[in-house]
């Protein structure tokens, strides 16, 4: 089957959300990992997502070239033509894509913010005035975290709105005029580094954008980027790093109506920025969220929740989630792990033939990269085949009924 289509992805978020499901989408950077993901949803029988971070897309393309949106594509089409081996449906998703100072939004909405103070701002955003950065005081860390080096030699970091998300679904726009399926189903807006009205403008903005093109939307709020904000990697964690039920009901506000979306609320979790233990994951958060947004919009209302960060999240933990709304749960930590385990473990069983020691040859078969790739993509196929299980999706493919 091939990956699913715009109406077989509506069809698989609806089904999780009504069975109290969620699916596994797993990070992939490579084809072997790539397929991994698909041997492990078809093993289980269960649908299934596919994502690629601005990162991957980048290494995908190569070292010579390094082009996220390049690789995002290759890989995609990639999964596009191996799927159609699979008898499950398989989403494809790109992950967090942050605003970066440079984007065109960002320009556009200084520009006014100039006028509005009664300045001139330089025709690349730059030169902004004292008495503009006085007025946001996160637009500094901001600046400081999109951009690279300072003064007149800044420059953009690679991977944001303008640069990877926009790219990406102007090619999803261009096959659609050419009669061809579209190549992502879903991408992941992050606009946590702004605040909340500002990170809703560029969301619902984007939102639209994606349905115009059948794609569902994943935003995130809750998480306010910014020192200063007091995300602090030492003491105890932010009340920030927890969405309030007040945020959930303003993301509805802003978004409902205009195109589908997925929500990625933050109860605690954290993309591996903490230690085990340091941080602590509050499902309830996410009850109270949907309560609040059910109560003022009626039971349509209710989100479609994504889980990130949950690497070691215990099993009860996880199951709570499903039970809030929680349609998608990011694969990432774990599954590396379980990749590159049984890598360690071939080198470190077969030392001396994976080496040339000592003036000896080696043993071709057992330093063919073949040899213990396989061997990963069985360990990350294995980690992945758990997380259906963990997630309850196993089993429950919508493939060939819808
Ligand atoms: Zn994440």
């Amino acid at each position: 089957m091939p990956v699913a289509t715009p109406k077989q992805y509506a069809a698989m978020l609806d089904a999780a959300q009504e069975g109290s499901y969620a699916y596994a989408a797993m990070n992939v950077s490579s084809l072997v990992t790539a397929n991994a993901a698909l041997k492990a949803f078809s093993d289980k029988r269960s649908d299934g997502i596919i994502q690629i971070s601005t990162g991957a897309g980048k290494f995908v393309s190569g070292l010579a070239v390094g082009d996220a949106v390049l690789g995002a594509i290759v890989l995609a089409e990639a999964v596009h033509k191996l799927a159609e081996r699979h008898d499950v449906l398989i989403g494809l998703h790109t992950d967090h894509c942050q605003p970066g100072f440079r984007d065109g939004f960002m320009k556009n909405w200084l520009a006014k913010e100039c006028e509005r103070l009664g300045f001139e701002t330089g025709a690349d955003g730059d030169d902004v005035p004292a008495a503009v950065l006085q007025a946001h005081p996160w637009l500094e860390s901001f600046r400081e975290e999109t951009e690279k080096g300072s003064g007149r030699f800044r420059r953009k970091k690679s991977g944001d709105v303008d640069g990877f998300l926009r790219p990406l679904i102007q090619e999803t726009a261009r096959r659609r005029e050419a009669g061809r399926p579209n190549l992502f189903q879903s991408h992941m807006l992050d606009a946590s580094n702004l605040p909340l009205d500002l990170n809703l403008q560029l969301s619902r903005e984007l939102l639209a954008l994606c349905a115009q093109n059948e794609i569902v939307l994943e935003v995130e709020a809750g998480v306010v980027g910014g020192e200063e904000d007091g995300i602090d990697h030492t003491g105890a964690p932010a009340d920030k790093l927890y969405t309030t039920p007040e945020d959930m009901v303003a993301v509805y506000e802003a978004l409902h109506g205009v195109g589908r979306y997925m929500f990625a609320a933050t109860f605690g979790n954290v993309h591996g920025h903490y230690k085990p233990g340091v941080v602590k994951l509050r499902p309830e958060i996410l009850k109270a969220g949907q309560q609040a947004v059910l109560k003022n919009f009626g039971a349509e209302a209710e989100s479609d929740l994504v889980f990130h960060g949950g690497s070691g999240t215990p099993t009860e933990q996880i199951a709570e989630t499903l039970d809030y709304g929680v349609v998608k749960m990011n694969i990432d930590t774990d599954t590396q792990y379980a990749f590159t385990r049984p890598i360690v473990d071939h080198v470190l069983k077969n030392y001396e033939s994976v080496l040339k020691v000592d003036g000896e040859m080696g043993d071709k078969k057992h330093y063919d990269p073949r040899s213990y790739l396989k061997k990963a993509e069985t360990g990350a196929a294995n980690r992945l085949a758990q997380a259906c299980d963990d997630l309850r999706s196993t089993g429950k493919t919508i493939c060939g009924r819808v």
